[in-house]
């Protein structure tokens, strides 16, 4: 049996050549199932090792190089890759000690072609594009979608459109879309009425939806749990700590910590922690409540990323929570920005909705949640040029209502020797950890 589409809620299947992106008979959000005791034989670790450095695409991807648990029964040729993936783990034993764990590693998804984990769901996504004969693709986005939509549909040759709320997109996210050629639409409501928007016009108009509601897109963000584990030599970590704004990664990530249990490629399940920020916390405040129903809410955040009140993907969320035992958290944008600089001055850097992972591990752990043996792997989401307005005003002092608590400051000094002299002997003290 290939590859089908299931509706979560209703069990209802689609061929995988459906142009659908939820179900016709509940309106439930769609996964793609592959046949997991077919793949057994196949899909084991030593597949997945050998294709480590290999310079043959798909495999060079760190996507396609699990292809067989992404899109078994895809053509290779129809593959829109840039490659994507094989992005860092990088351990860092300061901020471990900071945070409150011995052990802890960050996996930069902002080391991806266009800077975020967006282009492992943007590969699977035009992918299948491509697969339905689609000529154009859309997608309502807070900025790193469209940045990826746009690099990803020049790589296919078909157009991409991006629908971005009014004024509230980071500048360097704002940049890539415009250069990478996509018809790019500012349009006057938040990002979660824009979501409505483009998929209304995409059905009017024929155009292939790429939210992350698209199950394809998922299929390739749950690589980044793939390859976190690959990297820790099939090991499994005891913690996970992700984001949350529209909660397509937190879906994937169940997803594919899932499979990989399901299919002995790890021995048990880590734990999963969404981080939301406290100002775009509907699935925070639904966790508190027991997952009772999520309410829609006005949201508002520095981290432009994950300033999402209406999460579409809530449902594959609280379905990961259950099967990783897994907990939510809230931040605040004061303990973002202080994380990120923490981030930052490791040399490493993140975009803002990134370092709720830190922040969010530091709090666990006070909270007696994560303890100190645990070894932990946070998720960095974005690169540290996606939104420069926010470093500069955190170390400037110029943001509402945060203390930048690690600010490092430009100085500023005539053309002359003394001058520069009296600034380097007048020095603060560095940032510390
Ligand atoms: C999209 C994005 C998020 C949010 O991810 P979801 O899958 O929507 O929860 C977080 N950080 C960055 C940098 C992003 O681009
Ligand atoms: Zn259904």
């Amino acid at each position: 049996m290939g590859s089908i589409l299931q509706c979560i809620e209703c069990g209802r299947q689609y061929p995988t050549n459906s142009l659908i992106y939820t179900c016709d008979t509940c309106g439930g959000l769609l996964d793609v199932l592959h046949d997991l005791d077919a793949l057994k034989a196949t899909a084991t670790r030593a597949l997945f090792d050998a294709r480590l450095g290999s310079l043959d695409a798909p495999y060079d991807s760190g996507v396609w190089r699990y292809k067989e648990l992404v899109y078994p029964d895809l053509d290779p040729a129809l593959i829109v890759s840039r490659p994507e993936g094989n992005t860092r783990l990088y351990n860092v034993p300061k901020l471990a000690e900071w945070a409150g764990v011995r052990r802890l590693h960050l996996k930069h998804e902002g080391e991806n072609p266009t800077g975020s984990f967006k282009d492992r769901g943007m590969t699977g996504g035009v992918t299948q594009a491509r697969v339905l004969g689609k000529k154009r693709v859309a997608c309502a986005s807070t900025g790193n979608t469209s940045a990826s939509l746009a690099a990803y549909a020049a790589l296919a040759e078909i157009q991409g459109i991006v629908l971005f709320q009014n004024k509230q997109v980071a500048l360097g996210k704002l940049a890539q879309a415009v250069a990478y050629g996509a018809t790019c639409i500012r349009v006057d409501g938040d990002f979660d009425r824009n979501i409505q928007l483009v998929r209304q016009i995409s059905e009017e108009l024929d155009i292939y939806v790429l939210n992350s509601v698209n199950p394809f897109r998922l299929e390739g963000q749950k690589t980044i749990m793939f390859e976190t584990i690959q990297q820790l030599r099939w090991e499994a970590p005891d913690w996970i700590v992700v984001p949350g704004g529209n909660l397509g990664n937190s879906s994937a990530f169940g997803k594919g910590l899932k499979e990989l249990f399901d299919l002995g490629l790890i021995d048990r399940m880590p734990r999963l922690a969404i981080i939301q920020a406290e100002g775009a916390n509907p699935l925070y405040e639904a966790y508190k409540r027991g997952f009772d129903r999520m309410e829609p809410m006005h949201a508002e955040t520095i981290a432009t990323a994950i300033k999402i009140g209406n999460p579409v993907n809530y449902r594959k969320a609280m379905r990961t929570i259950e099967w990783t035992n897994g907990v939510v958290e809230q931040v605040t944008d004061q303990e973002i920005m202080d994380a990120k600089a923490l981030i930052d001055a490791q040399g490493i850097g993140c975009e803002p909705a990134s370092a709720c992972s830190l922040a969010g591990i530091r709090k666990l752990t006070d909270a007696g949640i994560i303890t100190k043996s645990d070894r932990v792997v946070g998720v960095l989401t974005g690169h540290v040029l996606k939104d420069p307005e926010a470093t500069i005003a955190y170390h400037r002092s110029e943001l509402a209502d945060i203390t930048p608590h690690y600010p490092n400051t430009v100085y500023d000094s005539a053309a002359s020797l003394e001058s520069l002299r009296a600034v380097l002997e007048g020095l603060q003290e560095p940032v510390q950890v």
